[in-house]
């Protein structure tokens, strides 16, 4: 059966993600934007809302609240701060590998932790030499004794100078072909973060670079299988990487949606509010369609991702559908708002400064319609 509405819990969440994101995170958003850094405090109110906890099963000391949860909290978040939001939907896709791919040990080592926001986490793909085909990054490994010696440089990872717990993608230095994936932790000797990238937008989440020079981490930090390593980046990118950038986009839209309304609704143009002239009506009409489309789209991979279906193909077209969306939002806001939507003041210009930031992460646009190309002619394919 096909249900299109939200639980009473689910409905409870999103009010309760709302109320967090009003009074704990959009008040430090000036503060955010100024500095141009994760602010400590927003990050410890995350910690202590739960919200690092939402995917990680109970046992490991989360809430289990899964996937749709998730959807909620980053759409609420990224609604007032889509920075948080970004910070947090890595977050997310760091310790997925964890969570799918951990053994026993490594879940009860790491999860607790993470669950609390005492530990943050990343992930570490995208290298200088090519994010869309990480098949061409050069960070290396190889065994030394019971250990693995890393050595390369990873780009663009977002919470690089604050994540305590990295899952790192590398290839055997003797086989191109083999990949695998470890878990480093932050004051592993040989490993630490570089460069700090000074965005357009989303300058409240940190994005930089990680340096592994001969960095040794022991056999027990492997996740996964060796040579398994592809498998693990791509599941967790392929479903959380690109279910959280849809949180993010989704949030973003509602937010210029809104501010939208407000503006069209107080200026006044020939004795009128400009909401009257029938060019204003039609912008806020096709943003809102963007939303409620994006949003059926997402929710729906998000759904089908706690039901443990296969949802990567879902969420390629999700995240394609959402983050064009909300960069077109983004720009009708701005064109809604005339001479104002220049201006810092009005929050318009943030959105859209964070919305060319929201397209690359999690694999671009043209990276989502290959997937989905490789989808649709695969009955095709002999
Ligand atoms: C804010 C931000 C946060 C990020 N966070 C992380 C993170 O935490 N961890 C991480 O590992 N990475 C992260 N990334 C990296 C992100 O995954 C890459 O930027 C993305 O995969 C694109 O890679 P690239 O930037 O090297 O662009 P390139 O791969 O060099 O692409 C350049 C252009 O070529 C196009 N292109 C490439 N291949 C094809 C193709 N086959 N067909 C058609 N067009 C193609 C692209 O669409 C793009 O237009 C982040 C990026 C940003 C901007």
């Amino acid at each position: 059966m096909i249900d299109f509405t939200f639980t009473e819990e689910q409905e409870m969440f999103r009010k309760a993600a709302r109320e967090f994101a009003e009074t704990q995170v959009a008040p430090k958003v000036p503060e955010m934007e100024e500095a141009g850094k994760v602010n400590d405090e927003v990050v410890k109110a995350l910690g202590e809302a739960e919200m690092m906890a939402l995917t990680i099963p109970e046992e490991y000391g989360g809430l289990g609240l899964g996937y749709v949860a998730r959807l909620i909290a980053l759409e609420e978040i990224s609604r007032v701060s889509v920075a948080t939001a970004m910070m947090l939907q890595i977050f997310g896709l760091g310790i997925e590998p964890i969570i799918r791919f951990g053994n026993e040990e490594q879940k009860r080592r790491y999860l607790p932790g993470l669950a609390k926001g005492e530990r943050l986490a990343t992930v570490a793909v995208t290298e200088a030499t090519g994010g869309s085909d990480p098949k061409s990054g050069r960070t290396s490994y190889k065994r030394d004794g019971d250990d693995y010696i890393i050595n390369g440089r990873k780009c663009f990872i977002t919470n690089s100078h604050i994540a305590d717990t990295v899952t790192v993608l590398a290839k055997d230095e003797e086989d191109p072909e083999v990949f695998t994936a470890f878990i480093v932790e932050k004051g592993m000797e040989g490993f630490r973060p570089s460069h700090e990238e000074h965005k357009v937008g989303m300058r409240g989440c940190n994005t930089g670079e990680l340096v592994f020079e001969h960095c040794r981490v022991p056999r027990e930090n492997l996740l996964g299988e060796e040579g398994k390593g592809m498998r693990v980046a791509m599941a967790a990118i392929g479903e959380v990487g690109r279910g959280g950038m849809v949180g993010c986009a989704l949030g973003l839209q509602a937010a210029c949606l809104e501010a939208s309304l407000k503006f069209a609704n107080e200026r006044i143009l020939y004795g009128k509010p400009i909401s009257n002239l029938q060019t204003i009506q039609n912008k806020l009409a096709e943003m809102r369609i963007d939303l409620e489309a994006g949003r059926l789209l997402g929710y729906r991979a998000a759904a089908m991702q706690d039901r443990g279906m296969r949802s990567s193909n879902e969420f390629a077209v999700a995240k394609y559908f959402t983050t064009e969306a909300a960069q077109k939002g983004a720009k009708t806001a701005v064109d809604i708002h005339g001479g104002y939507g220049c201006l810092e003041e009005y929050p318009v210009s943030r959105y859209y400064r964070d919305s060319i930031v929201l397209g690359p992460s999690a694999g671009t646009s043209d990276i989502m319609k290959v997937i989905i190309a490789r989808w649709v002619l695969k009955p095709f394919r002999k």
